[in-house]
């Protein structure tokens, strides 16, 4: 096991170990746009802080990134916000499901952590301050463009107006948290904000790159920028750790052992802290809504290289 491996041979080596797993998994439905991708895809990007990369297989087409997307609000809001952020959101393990309703009844309001839907709506809410949904949106997406390096990072319409139009446990999770005071802007200003933030649309290789800072003690290593504070980025990543794939966060933990943030378009964002940031994409899903190859890869990965953090 080396810790600086042939990067090149790496992503070939993982590529070969999940090729008998391809089209395994079932892509998510309740979105309908994105029940036409082909299950048998997959990419992996391997960006490293030194800004060497490496990639294979579907690695430059363009996928929904989803919840992968809450990582990156969390990080425009602690910027903005601090630590108040905390009076808002928790940051423990939901041990449910992403889209689930039933905790915020019994902790008023107040979702587990930022990143299971009703916690990632509440820092969408907490950067909706002071503006509308335009500016937010924008925002976003030129934060992701200047992170991945790449203006043609865009968000997907049809994706969001999609997911909209059946967002019906999303609305719920809002209004229930409304309710409660602690969605502070309209509920539709909220969620148009959110839905675009999920649609957002890159490949393999813009996702690691746009991820790198995380690796990197929040400074972007090949721009030569500051993202966010150092101990903003530890606590990312402590949360990724926890609770990036809800109830399967564990799992994930135990089998791969770096901080990672799933999506149901498939796509997984790894961090190896100051070596790497990792993205993997494949559409089919376990039952938890994680990539099921995106995370077997990952798998392959940490072992071949030793880089899980434990
Ligand atoms: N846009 C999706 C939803 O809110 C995100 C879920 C996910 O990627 O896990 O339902």
């Amino acid at each position: 096991m080396s810790n600086d491996p042939n990067l090149a041979e790496l992503v070939v080596r993982v590529h070969e170990d999940i090729q008998p797993h391809f089209g395994q998994g079932r892509v998510a439905d309740y979105i309908p746009a994105l029940a036409r991708v082909d299950p048998r895809q997959f990419g992996l990007a391997i960006v490293t802080c030194k800004g060497e990369t490496a990639s294979v297989g579907d690695c430059s087409v363009p996928f929904s990134i989803q919840s992968v997307s809450k990582v990156f609000t969390l990080t425009l809001a602690l910027g903005r916000l601090g630590d108040t952020l905390w009076q808002r959101v928790g940051r423990e393990p939901s041990g449910s499901p992403f889209n689930s309703i039933v905790q915020l009844e019994r902790e008023q309001g107040i979702p587990r952590n930022p990143l299971i839907n009703a916690g990632a709506i509440v820092v969408t809410d907490a950067l909706l301050a002071g503006r509308g949904p335009q500016a937010t949106i924008a925002e976003i997406l030129d934060t992701l463009r200047t992170l991945a390096g790449d203006p043609r990072v865009t968000i997907d319409a049809e994706v969001a107006r999609s997911e909209a139009d059946t967002g019906y446990r999303n609305a719920s999770l809002a209004n229930f948290m409304r309710a409660f005071g602690n969605i502070t802007n309209p509920v539709d200003c909220v969620l148009e904000t959110y839905f675009n933030q999920c649609a957002l649309r890159m490949n393999c290789v813009q996702l690691a790159r746009a991820g790198l800072f995380l690796a990197n003690d929040g400074i972007d290593p090949i721009a030569g920028q500051r993202v966010v504070e150092a101990q903003a980025v530890r606590r990312i990543n402590a949360i990724m750790m926890t609770c990036g794939h809800y109830d399967a966060s564990g799992d994930f933990a135990f089998r791969v052992g770096m901080p990672g943030k799933s999506g149901v378009g498939g796509g997984i964002l790894a961090i190896a802290p100051r070596r790497a940031a990792v993205a993997v994409w494949s559409p089919g899903l376990n039952t938890a809504g994680n990539s099921l190859v995106g995370a077997l890869a990952l798998e392959s990965l940490a072992r071949r290289t030793g880089w899980s953090v434990f």
